[in-house]
């Protein structure tokens, strides 16, 4: 054994802590089973119209669960920072009326009851991943938490922020991988499908990849969800948008609801030859 899988030996998040893999489930969609975990959505919630028509078009391509920013991790404080609880409202409105479990960004530990009365899975994003107070309510919360890893943090660092929400008593723990700081320019972060796969081999949680945030290039999305569902996710998180070229955030890295559901059709025999399913 490494020195690496040792240390993660004596964790809660690995195998020889809890030696059956964790499914969570939300609204009949489980994660971590058979079937691939596809959420789809905006980037931010800007309309109710908009998220509707998103929802209604990604449910119909085989979509599990929709998704969508209401309070937005910005790097400038003068680009759009979401919508706030009005945002959550939304949110909450559409899944319930398409039907789909809804997930949502958690930014500030004092917005964790009114997030978690609106949404069925918390999301840590890479800027918070390191917020160790944050994570430590969140491991006293009886919700699902998707852990985004850090832009810059090494798979230790990501398991062990894991690590602080299971200590908190939340076994509900989904690890995201969603790209690192590299020395390339051409793509926004490089995705580490060597950590997905590793995070797969040590730990028992399910493993999701966003494509959208590991490349942030549109073209790059299909490609290297393909490749995530043959590195062994669990599922991925893609960002669409009905006008990528109108979003108030990440439009570039959106795919349009065509494009999603082209997607949809070619991620399903690439999941077969896993042995998984898409719908
Ligand atoms: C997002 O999902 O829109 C997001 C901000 O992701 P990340 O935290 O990975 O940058
Ligand atoms: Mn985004």
């Amino acid at each position: 054994m490494n020195a690496l899988a040792e240390k993660v030996s004596k964790m809660l998040v690995s195998k020889e802590a809890h030696p059956q893999m964790t499914e969570i489930e939300v609204k009949g969609c489980v994660i971590g089973g058979k079937q691939l975990v596809i959420i789809a959505g905006p980037c931010a919630i800007e309309t109710e119209e908009l998220l509707k028509e998103t929802a209604f078009k990604v449910r119909g391509a085989g979509a599990g669960m929709l998704r969508g920013g209401a309070f937005k991790p910005r790097t400038s404080p003068y680009s759009f920072q979401g919508l706030g609880v009005v945002g959550l409202e939304t949110l909450a409105k559409i899944g319930e009326s398409m039907n789909m479990p809804v997930i949502t960004e958690i930014m500030d530990s004092e917005d964790i009851p009114i997030v978690a009365e609106h949404a069925d899975i918390l999301q840590v994003g890479a800027r918070n991943m390191h917020n160790f107070s944050l994570l430590k309510k969140l491991g006293r919360i009886d919700k699902p938490v998707m852990l985004k890893r850090g832009m810059s943090a090494t798979i230790e660092e990501w398991l062990l922020a894991a690590e602080y929400i299971l200590a908190g008593g939340n076994g509900q723990v989904i690890l995201c991988e969603r790209g690192i700081r590299s020395a390339e320019r051409w793509t926004r972060n490089t995705l580490d499908l060597s950590a997905a796969a590793l995070a797969k081999e040590l730990t028992h949680l399910p493993v999701i990849v966003d494509p959208s945030h590991g490349t942030g290039v549109r073209s790059l999305v299909a490609p290297m969800a393909k490749a995530a569902i043959a590195a062994g996710t669990d599922g991925l998180i893609i960002e669409v948008h009905p006008h990528p070229e109108k979003a108030l955030s990440d439009g570039e890295q959106s795919l349009t609801p065509k494009q999603f559901s082209l997607l949809m059709r070619e991620l399903e025999p690439v999941a077969n030859a896993m042995g998984r399913r898409v719908r």
